[in-house]
């Protein structure tokens, strides 16, 4: 199966509605998709995540697009931040509608945006923000208030390669997933940044494979062409690194299906 779980809408930093990113899946052959919408952060409002009072808008759209499309299978999820502290909004968020999964995301190292621009990481050491990123990822993974963890590796996403080998902190940081069972994300996204390599690097989806940790598949689509992209390589990616399944979640209980 081919399942994108990960996508916006105009109500943050994407364009068009779930029926929009519908009608392409369709188009592109996907078996499922799932809206992961930025979740609203808990004491800001920002241009990029959802008001509060979006959240029943946001329900209702992807009510809307589960009703006109019924030949597709339409999950209602959420990518929500990780910021430590936080950790009682995401279980108040969870409470709120019957999701399907959280996807979990560090964008945030205090109050510095790891993704938001090359500019914002001048002046900074490289590896330490690297360090720092893989820190909270894994209190992320700990936290169980997720279900699959996005975009693993987004501090390259502009370029910016630790100078030592960090295969060492990449271990530590999937063996607490493994024992924390949760999910990881394979990203199409990256591939259309800087970096231009899917999140995670093959060298990390190997070392995760080798952890038994299953993988959900998103192309992060700000755009509704952008739904499924990539997915061909993606695919061929995971089953070089061995990977045979995928996860779909409903509700958020896990089942793994065969890939592509
Ligand atoms: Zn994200
Ligand atoms: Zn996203």
């Amino acid at each position: 199966m081919l399942i994108d779980y990960h996508m916006h809408t105009r109500l943050t930093d994407g364009v068009g509605e779930p029926v929009d990113y519908a009608r392409v899946a369709l188009a592109r052959g996907l078996h499922e998709i799932g809206c992961s919408d930025h979740a609203p952060l808990r004491d800001r409002e920002t241009n990029w995540t959802q008001k509060k009072s979006d959240l029943p808008v946001y329900v209702e759209m992807v009510r809307r697009a589960q009703r006109e499309f019924p030949q597709l299978s339409i999950k209602l999820g959420l990518e929500v931040d990780f910021i430590p502290g936080h950790e009682d909004w995401v279980r108040e968020l969870a409470a709120m509608y019957p999701w399907d999964y959280f996807l979990g995301s560090v964008h945030f190292i205090g109050d510095w945006a790891v993704d938001l621009s090359a500019k914002n990481w001048e002046g900074y050491d490289v590896d330490e923000r690297w360090r720092a990123y893989f820190d909270l990822w894994e209190q992320a993974a700990r936290s169980r208030l997720f279900d699959s963890l996005a975009h693993p590796d987004l501090p390259k996403k502009f370029g910016h390669r630790p100078q030592q080998r960090f295969s060492d902190i990449f271990c530590h940081a999937l063996d607490v997933v493994a024992r924390c069972d949760v999910a990881i994300e394979v990203s199409t996204a990256g591939l259309r940044r800087p970096c231009r390599e899917m999140y995670p690097s093959e060298e990390f989806l190997r070392l995760a494979y080798q952890r038994n940790i299953p993988v959900t598949l998103g192309s992060d689509a700000h755009l509704p062409e952008e739904t499924g992209q990539d997915f061909d390589r993606a695919v061929e990616l995971l089953r070089a690194c061995g990977y045979r399944e995928i996860c779909l979640f409903t509700r958020r209980q896990r089942q793994l299906v065969p890939l592509g």
